[in-house]
């Protein structure tokens, strides 16, 4: 593999007596689309939190892109899609994008770029109130891209939007992807991650159950499916 911007080790997160993360040991390298793929309440989250930062693992650790979690050197490099994006009703797609943009020192050349690459620039002036789902969705990865990270982190991105969102989503990331931006997703759809990921973490109960390329899961996804059905 080469450079690996992503490394845990026994990375573990309890809330009283339940393991939402259990031990979990992953490898993301440079310029792949990593897919976590798992049922709900699998740990997904609570893992990709960690290695932001905005959670503290019990036990373990990570190194994210050679720093670690929530080092601000290396955030400044990260550019995350976690928790709904929160933006203001009432201002303009653009506007949003340059409140965040200000409050990091980025200009408006950031704000444009990101505005293009998400497919919005047309919209960029209408409130985000009046945005469809897919929109909103797209805007809160424009977000994530300000500053142009080296590495992408969204939580289930195409979660809730319809079909023509979901293919738009999916697009995208192959897309940002192919601009040099290393990903990695949460998903519980199996046909998703095989269709835009290099390579797949399949976790189940808070434990990563394999790290695979997506050709090696298309086997293993047979006898998964048996026991655990994840779409
Ligand atoms: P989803 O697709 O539903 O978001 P997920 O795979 O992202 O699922 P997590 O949100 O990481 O799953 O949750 C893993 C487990 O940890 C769940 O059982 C959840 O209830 C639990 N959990 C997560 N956050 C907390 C918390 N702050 N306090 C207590 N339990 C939590």
């Amino acid at each position: 593999m080469t450079d690996s911007i992503v490394v845990t080790e026994g990375l573990t997160k309890r809330y009283g007596a339940q393991t939402a993360v259990d031990a979990v040991r992953m490898r993301v390298g440079a310029g792949e689309i990593y897919g976590f793929l798992g049922p709900n309440g699998a740990g997904k989250t609570t893992t990709l939190r960690m290695l932001v930062g905005l959670i503290r693992p019990s036990a373990g650790r990570a190194t994210v892109l050679g720093r670690p979690p929530g080092d601000p050197a290396a955030l400044r490099r990260i550019g995350v899609l976690i928790e709904g994006p929160g933006f203001y009703p009432y201002l303009s797609g653009a506007d949003n994008l340059r409140v965040l943009a200000d409050y990091r020192g980025l200009g408006g050349a950031a704000v444009a770029e990101a505005l293009d690459r998400v497919g919005l620039t047309a919209r960029a002036g209408d409130r985000f109130r009046t945005y469809s789902l897919g929109m909103k969705q797209r805007l809160g990865v424009g977000a994530a891209l300000l500053g142009r990270p080296d590495l992408l982190i969204l939580d289930e991105p195409t979660n809730g939007l319809d079909p023509a969102g979901m293919a738009e989503m999916r697009e995208l990331i192959v897309a940002l992807a192919a601009d040099g931006h290393t990903v990695v997703l949460s998903s519980h759809l199996l046909g998703e991650v095989q269709e835009i990921c290099d390579r797949v973490g399949v976790i189940s109960g808070g434990r990563l159950l394999t790290e695979s390329t997506v050709a090696e899961l298309r086997g293993a996804a047979t006898i998964l499916l048996r026991a655990d059905p994840l779409e």
